[in-house]
């Protein structure tokens, strides 16, 4: 191309302007073609470039995905994990409650039996098993206000025996403690056997037993005091080869006790019921006493029948039923006492005996 232009300016110089002409044609022709080529040229750099890029994208572009890929594939495993996990924490935690549970449930029915044991042990007598004296009055004072009448009927009433085991101070002394140990679990079986199921029998004390019957025939006190004074009796107590007779006395007395009407509370009447018991030993032991009601009292004090039963009952103001155990041979009972030998007492006291 330069030497087109040399040449054509020479061409120029020399006048030769055709010859000028066609050789500035010639140098135009090659300097586009040289154009066209570089133009070309740059276009297909360009166009290299643009495609090398384009990869060089797509390669990022494909790495980028398949981070992402791989990323996903670790969140999903480590989802997996995490929800495996979870199930299994799941799965131990209730393996665990569950366990707990029963363990506490087990404990419960444990503590249930103890209290319940507790409970009985705290209302029982250890030796005889019977109801000990502040189950009877918690008894009684749940029943404070309410008092424990017997069902419908003017022919049924309550009642409360009090006994007492006679001379046994001389069994524990012959027989040793143990032997009188026998003796009173002996009782509580006979109480058993002679009472009914519904009534509540206490041990009251060291040798002396409750029995509160709830519902009973207001004429049949006397044939109970009976039954009670035979039963005991009647049993034979062996120990270490040896017989131990037992008697028992007795104070009884329909419960409620209403003398003015009103009927008096648990305690006046046992203490009532006291002593009668009392009079009972007094006189002879082996033997009841009941109180089988009032008769003017107006005439003096109820306090004045609670200190002195005895003299309330020889001035008529209480009506005192006397039942005597079998006699045993030695004179301990089966006569009538020398209060009740006069009158309707004694009447009672022979009828009783009979
Ligand atoms: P009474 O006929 O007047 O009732 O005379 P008693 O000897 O039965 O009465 P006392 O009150 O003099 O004696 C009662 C005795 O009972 C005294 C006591 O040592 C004894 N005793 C109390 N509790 C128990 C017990 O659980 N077991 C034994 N073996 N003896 C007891
Ligand atoms: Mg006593
Ligand atoms: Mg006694």
């Amino acid at each position: 191309q330069a030497v087109l232009l040399e040449y054509g300016m020479a061409l120029e110089k020399a006048g030769d302007m055709r010859g000028a002409v066609t050789a500035y044609h010639s140098e135009r022709g090659i300097s586009n073609q040289l154009f066209e080529k570089q133009r070309q040229k740059a276009v297909y750099e360009l166009q290299e470039k643009y495609e090398a890029e384009k990869k060089q994208r797509q390669i990022e572009l494909l790495s980028r995905e398949n981070q992402l890929k791989s990323t996903e594939i670790d969140n999903r495993r480590l989802q997996q994990r995490v929800w495996w996990l979870l199930a299994l924490v799941l799965a131990m935690g209730s393996a665990i409650v569950g366990l707990l549970y029963r363990k506490v449930r087990h404990a419960n029915v444990q503590l249930k039996v103890k209290n319940q044991e507790l409970k009985r042990q705290s209302s029982r007598d250890p030796l005889t098993a019977l109801y000990n004296r502040r189950h009877f009055q918690e008894f009684m004072r749940s029943h404070a206000g309410k008092p424990v009448h017997p069902p419908a009927g003017n022919d049924m009433v309550g009642a409360l025996f009090l006994l007492d085991v006679d001379h046994f101070k001389h069994i524990n002394d012959r027989y040793g403690h143990a032997a009188g140990d026998l003796v009173l679990t002996t009782i509580a079986e006979t109480l058993h056997d002679v009472l009914r199921e519904t009534d509540m029998i206490v041990r009251w004390g060291g040798e002396e037993f409750l029995a509160f019957l709830p519902a009973v025939a207001r004429d049949g006190l006397d044939d109970i005091a009976l039954r009670i004074l035979n039963g005991v009796a009647a049993q034979v107590i062996h120990y270490q080869g040896q017989t131990i007779e037992v008697h028992v006395s007795v104070g009884f007395a329909p419960y409620p006790l209403a003398p003015l009407g009103q009927p008096l509370t648990w305690e006046r009447s046992v203490n009532l019921i006291d002593m009668a018991l009392y009079l009972a030993k007094a006189h002879g032991r082996n033997r009841a006493y009941g109180l089988r009601g009032f008769r003017h009292v107006e005439r003096t004090t109820l306090e004045a029948v609670e200190q002195d039963l005895e003299r309330a009952w020889r001035d008529g103001h209480v009506d005192l039923s006397v039942v005597l155990g079998k006699a045993d041979g030695k004179g301990n009972a089966g006569s009538a006492p020398a209060a009740a030998s006069d009158g309707a007492k004694g009447a009672c006291a022979t009828a009783a005996a009979s």
